[in-house]
This record gives structure tokens, sequence and C-alpha cells, in this order.
């Protein structure tokens, strides 16, 4: 297991989607591994493929308080969306940034497992949530995407200050 390197906004390796699963291997499990442990080297609760430069459709989430309670999503598609909700969102490839996003609270989803047995479950609240946002990053988007075109001008006027600083503390 590794902890590997997380990607950040404005890098557009973010931008590119992923690729299915197809084969449920040494090199799948090795991958969901890295993603566990490089999560569980942050604060954060979920974490997707695409963030450690990876095109394969897999993400992780563990909202359990000691980490003890990793859920592996290979493949992930919605079957259905219910009850909407503004939910505040951040996201470790787009630090320090914190935007409010309207998401379904309640879903139908339906994934694999690493053995790529086929899952179907409803999920709410929490669980649901981050599944949608790390569904945006397997499809090449950031929560900041689904924010009003004013906060994202803000988001990178900022983003183009903070680069600015670091080249010149270099
Ligand atoms: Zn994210």
């Amino acid at each position: 297991m590794t902890i590997r390197t997380i990607l950040e906004y404005p890098d557009p390796r973010l931008n590119l989607p992923s690729q299915p699963v197809t084969r449920f291997d040494a090199d799948l499990n090795s991958l969901v591994d890295d993603l566990l442990e490089t999560l569980y080297s942050t604060s954060a609760i979920a974490l997707s493929a695409p963030q450690i430069d990876d095109r394969s459709a897999v993400l992780v989430i563990d909202l359990s308080e000691d980490r003890s309670t990793p859920k592996v999503y290979i493949n992930p598609q919605i079957l259905a969306k219910s009850t909407w909700g503004f939910v505040e969102e951040s996201c470790l490839s787009v630090p320090d940034i914190v935007g409010n996003v309207i998401r379904a609270t309640e879903v139908r989803a339906q994934w694999q497992d690493r053995e790529g047995r086929v899952i179907e479950d409803d999920l709410s609240g929490m669980d649901a949530v981050c599944l949608q946002h790390e569904m945006d990053h397997l499809a090449g988007k950031l929560f900041i995407d689904r924010l009003s075109i004013f906060r994202r001008l803000s988001i990178r006027a900022r983003q183009a200050a903070r680069s600015r600083s670091l080249r010149k503390s270099a």
C-alpha cells in the first residue's frame, strides 16, 4: 500500500473521464488499497481514483469515526435520485474551498465490489452525497463546477493569487 499524491485543481488530469473496470485482479486490489491508505492519511471521508491520477472507475468512502468501515464502489451507477437539498461540500483536490451544492439525499445505486460482484442498494444522507461527489470525479467534474459562475470566478482568482504567492515564496 502506498500513500499517493492527490492532484489539485486546476490540474487538467482531474477533467479526464474514467474508464470502467473490467479486470478484477491484483492491480485493482492494489489500487483500492492505495486509495484507502491515501484517504486515511487525510481527514477526508471519500476519495476517487482520478484524484490519484488513475483512470479507473473506483472510489472509496469511510464515514466511520475510527476509519474502520471502508466502502469500495467499482463501476458505480445511480439508478434513481430523490429528496434534493443543499449540501456543504469540500474536496481534497480543491483545498480550502467550501461550497453549497444541490444533491439528492436518497439514491438507488448499483456498483461492483473488489471481486466483481454486482451490488444494488439504497443509500441516504452522507453515503448518497459522497457517492455523487466522487462519481463527479469519475466523470471528470469537480464540485466547484456545480457552483454559480460568480463563485467559480472568485475561486479561480483566488487560485491564481495562491499560485503566484507560491511561486514568489519558492
Ligand atoms: Zn472531491
